[in-house]
């Protein structure tokens, strides 16, 4: 009884996503996945969410709502939320037992922005359809495309930081023999040659549709000339494995493509082998074999892989395969972030960045250190979805996404930036003011301050950034304090005069909120800016029981993230 009544939930749920039509599978879906032990039990299941969701679908819409918002108002939130959001199905999902994608990094870099796309859909359409997300590290090029030991961890946790945990590994280093194996298949049905024709040659025939006197050769010869690749009888350059295609292909590029070839891994080891072979597969060699092996169903990738596929489809055909479902999206470019993996890397090896986090980087560990959280990352993707159209995108659509997730729960605190000094006479007797560590949920808690003039003045610091705003109007107000006038702007001091205490006057005068610290209070502050600069002034007291991840703003300044509390505090500016 339990269970039906979960269905009905499920069921409504999915018809209020649905124009009041719920869909039979995705409610069997979501049930499974929320009770996995009814798996054993499917037959009835479905027989019972195929009646419940027939009983359902009669009701009105207006009816089914009222359900919902009468037994599991939240849930009703919730569902809203992730329909905003939804991403259009796959195609021919049925065909397949399972939804199967991947992720397919060469670890030759950390992870940055541009490889969201791909690492969020996959993962999202994997969820979508419960079925299963692959890491699988392409690590097949030790001489130009290098890979390091380090980044197979640091892309391992850039996912994880992304949520999106993958649910099974492959290194295409550990699958050498693998790929041996198959182009020995190939070579022996004759759709693959050993062409040991100069790159030049070979091109200068190839792009008239004329075959190299290599592709001739008989089965057996091929297989003379695959071990001396193997045995070093060819050395580097001087023989590759070409893939047979149609040499009359429009894309030049396309035909007899190049599968294997020889890297000379004494002069170039690799990272994680050595030297252990000499012979390696190219990118559409591997990941065409490793796609099927592993049962890819759903390829999610770049257009500009639609040639690769092309490539591949020949292949395929010759190993008698099914290509798997290839979705291209378009490109997406981040205004102002460099996203070419090769810049990142030489600048930082140069020193032109300090470190692989740092603030000018678009990468995944930069966004971290600066407080960018993970699921607006996540949600800024989902809102593109895969659209086959070009994306450019700008920093600020992504603080756009980290501002609804962080603004709700971020603390408010003080920090004055290149602080100055503010001297108030004329002030009436002491206060003692409180401000909310947020404004939207007082629950959070209040800073207090307390001002105890002497001689009827006090001294405060308040942001020389606010000067300007001084000069121009006479009649300022300390964020929940007083109102005061400014009297004179000298180089190092502000004199000013108390003129009130009511908030509701600096309203009617239009009167500026400024922040402030009452003068010898506070914790000196450095907050790294997204050019790398350095943004130096004192933060409130309250920020010592601040602890390195948390997520706060400095009013009228920025969200920014905490990361070191000691001495005093450093922080990285996230957005305004
Ligand atoms: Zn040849």
């Amino acid at each position: 009884m339990e269970t039906k009544e979960t269905i009905r939930k499920f069921a409504l749920l999915n018809a209020f996503g649905h124009e009041g039509k719920a869909q039979m599978q995705s409610v069997l879906g979501k049930i499974l996945a929320e009770q996995p032990h009814l798996k054993t039990k499917i037959k009835e299941v479905a027989n019972l969410v195929k009646e419940v969701v027939e009983e359902i679908n009669k009701l009105q819409p207006g009816e089914q709502k009222r359900l919902i918002e009468k037994s599991w108002p939240e849930a009703l939130l919730k569902e809203k939320i992730e329909e905003e959001r939804i991403l259009p199905s796959l195609p021919n999902v049925e065909k397949y037992k399972r939804v199967v994608t991947r992720f397919s990094p060469n670890p030759d870099c950390v992870l940055h922005l541009g490889s969201a796309r791909a690492i969020v859909l996959c993962y999202e359409y994997a969820k979508k359809y419960d079925g299963v997300f692959y890491l699988r590290f392409e690590d097949t090029d030790p001489r130009l495309k290098k890979s390091a030991l380090q980044f197979y961890d640091s892309i391992r946790r850039d996912l994880i930081w992304l949520g999106c945990k993958w649910d099974a590994e492959f290194i295409q280093s550990d699958r050498i023999l693998i790929y041996y194996e198959h182009a020995e298949k190939l070579l022996s049905n004759g759709h693959a040659y050993v062409c040991t024709c100069q790159s030049k040659e070979f091109r200068r025939k190839i792009l008239v549709k004329k075959p190299c006197p290599c592709r001739d050769l008989s089965p057996s010869d091929n297989f003379v000339r695959w071990k001396h690749m193997l045995n070093g009888a060819y050395k580097e350059g001087e023989a590759v494995v070409r893939v047979k295609t149609d040499l009359t292909h429009p894309n030049p590029a396309v035909r007899d493509w190049p599968a294997l070839r020889i890297i000379d891994t004494t002069r170039y080891p690799h990272p994680r082998v050595g030297s252990k072979y000499r012979v390696w597969p190219l990118y559409n060699f591997a990941c065409g074999i490793d796609d099927h092996l592993i049962g890819v169903t759903h390829i999610i990738r770049g257009k500009e892989h639609l040639t690769n596929q092309i490539r591949q489809e020949y292949m395929y055909t010759h190993f008698g395969w099914e290509y798997p479902e290839a979705i291209h999206y378009g490109r997406l470019k981040v205004t102002g972030a460099s996203l070419s993996k090769s810049k990142i890397v030489e600048g930082v090896r140069s020193g032109v960045y300090r470190s692989w986090d740092d603030p000018r980087l678009a990468t995944f560990l930069a966004l971290r250190r600066r407080g960018i959280a993970p699921e607006a990352v996540k949600s800024l993707i989902i809102d593109v979805g895969p659209k086959t159209s070009d994306v450019t995108l700008s920093w600020e659509n992504l603080y756009a996404h980290n501002r609804k997730i962080i603004d709700p729960v971020a603390k408010r605190y003080f920090f004055v930036h290149n602080p100055t000094e503010l001297s108030v006479e004329k002030i009436p007797h002491p206060f003692v003011t409180k401000l909310p560590l947020h404004p939207d949920h007082p629950r959070k808690g209040f800073r207090y301050f307390k001002i105890e003039p002497k001689k009827n003045k006090a001294s405060f610091l308040i942001s020389s950034n606010d000067i300007d705003l001084l000069k121009a109007r006479k009649k300022i107000r300390l964020m929940g304090l007083f109102n005061f006038k400014v009297e004179k702007i000298r180089k190092h001091l502000i004199e000013a005069s108390f003129s009130s205490k009511s908030h509701e006057e600096a309203k009617k005068l239009g009167a500026p909120l400024i922040h402030w610290l009452p003068i010898d209070t506070g914790v000196s502050c450095e907050v790294t800016m997204p050019d790398a600069s350095i943004a130096k002034g004192m933060a409130e007291e309250n920020c010592k029981k601040l602890h390195s991840d948390d997520i706060i703003q400095f009013e009228r300044f920025g969200f920014a993230r905490i990361d070191k509390v000691d001495k005093g505090i450093t922080a990285y500016f996230a957005h305004r």
